[in-house]
């Protein structure tokens, strides 16, 4: 009956990283300074990265070592990944597509986003830091950075946008048992989180204040031992993610398949960076025809409705000008189930391959994302993250597309998490709540 999942040996766990920046189509514009509107220079960056990933944000090598460390911990997390052949939700379907997805959910944090945060907290504790302060949305890169700091040692400061600080506080509480302190918000133990409730005392917090406040408790620690960490839209981000598709071109090869669709939602763009990335390198090279669709929802849709311009990566101005699709730096997104997609830009190299017309984006609506969700809890018996559902929702799309055409295509999406800390959703949904 041929494979339901395709596994791999650790020793196929990649052992560089895989850079796509010495082979985009046009080369990314370089990020500005805000007061001089000149290129950043990478001691502009000094302040909050370590010199190890601000080397890497602008490496021009193809391949990056993963150190042993880093390795061992992507093994301690369950690396390699399966990719699962989703029979069930086929009959479920009808379809003659093949479906399959690369489950990133089934390590301890619960989404793909420990991939990265393993390698930040590794090179800051080799270069002497002693805490790293982040934001996080719906929380699961607070999970990831406070899981990888206490791997490597290190504190862990989060601010993590009051919306979801309500909605999820088991994320608050995996985070605080991994030894990290959590501030909702807009706080009131920044300049910026005061100022910002001043004119809005009941602002729900968005990625772009919660990056804010990250920054300044950064900036203003006297000790100079505090940096920051993204888990998103930087180019180290998502060099760091390409462990999850160089995985899946050797797990299709192993299954002798070709990809015909590539699908993943995106918040900043480092899950579907992560596995589409290295086979868009492969298509450059001639070596696949697969087309590329990534996930956003109507609520955010920075990529369908956003201009590709420069713009702030968070909303107080702080950071750098970088070239991406943005809705612009003080859009306030609804507040959704799917809280790590609520961010006002995109990586700036997905943005870039968007409009070559590399990477295709589609929104959905909430509503019929939850019904994806839904069918696929019910064939596949797996509770997905809301982020991931819009992948789910996309790859039933082209699976349904397939069955009226009858095309038996291949297609694979990024499974980025479980939804097991997000049942708020799917109790809204059960309880006939999310109309729209
Ligand atoms: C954070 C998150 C996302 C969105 O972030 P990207 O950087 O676009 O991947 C998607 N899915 C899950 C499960 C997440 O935790």
């Amino acid at each position: 009956m041929g494979y339901v999942k395709i596994t791999l040996e650790e020793d196929e766990v990649p052992r560089n990283f895989q850079n796509i920046l010495p082979d985009l189509p046009k080369p990314l514009e370089p990020p500005l300074n805000p007061a001089t509107n000149k290129p950043v220079g990478p001691s502009d960056l000094e302040a909050i990265f370590p010199k190890e990933v601000i080397r890497q944000e602008v490496s021009q090598e193809r391949f990056i070592p993963i150190p042993e460390e880093v390795r061992e911990a992507l093994l301690v997390l369950g690396r390699p990944t399966p990719l699962f052949r989703a029979r069930r939700l086929e009959k479920a379907l009808k379809t003659p597509a093949k479906i399959y997805f690369k489950h990133e959910g089934l390590n301890p944090c619960g989404s793909h986003k420990p991939n990265t945060a393993v390698a930040q907290a590794y090179y800051n504790m080799k270069e002497g830091v002693e805490k790293l302060a982040t934001e996080t949305g719906a929380g699961q890169w607070g999970t990831a950075l406070s899981y990888a700091t206490m791997l490597f040692g290190l504190g862990c400061e989060v601010f993590m946008v009051k919306s979801s600080f309500a909605q999820k506080p088991y994320r608050k509480i995996m985070m605080e048992t991994y030894g990290a302190k959590v501030h909702a918000s807009p706080s009131e133990i920044t300049s910026y989180g005061k100022k910002v409730l001043k004119e809005k005392p009941n602002h729900p917090g968005t990625l772009g204040v919660a990056i804010s406040e990250a920054i300044e408790t950064v900036v203003t620690d006297k000790k100079g031992k505090t940096k920051y960490s993204l888990g998103s839209v930087l180019n180290h981000v998502l060099l760091h993610q390409s462990v999850i598709g160089q995985e899946v071109r050797a797990q299709l090869a192993k299954a002798d398949e070709q990809a015909d669709y590539v699908i993943g939602c995106i918040g900043g763009g480092s899950n579907f960076g992560g596995i589409a990335l290295p086979l868009i390198y492969d298509k450059l090279k001639g070596k696949n025809n697969t087309e590329f669709i990534a996930v956003e929802p109507i609520a955010c849709p920075s990529t369908t409705k956003g201009e590709y311009k420069y713009d702030f990566g968070d909303s107080a101005g702080m950071t750098p000008l970088m070239k991406m699709y943005t809705l612009g730096k003080d859009f306030i997104p609804d507040p959704l189930h799917a809280g790590g997609l609520r961010y006002h830009g995109m990586a700036p190299i997905i943005s870039l391959l968007v409009n070559e017309k590399m990477v295709k984006p589609v929104a959905y609506k909430q509503k019929e994302v939850f019904e994806a969700a839904m069918v696929f809890a019910r064939s596949e018996g797996i509770i997905a993250a809301p982020e991931s559902s819009h992948a789910i929702k996309a790859a039933i799309d082209k699976a349904l597309e397939c069955r009226k055409k009858n095309e038996e295509k291949t297609i694979v999406f990024n499974l980025s998490g479980h939804g097991l800390l997000d049942l708020g959703g799917y109790a809204d949904y059960l309880a006939g709540k999310i109309i729209d």
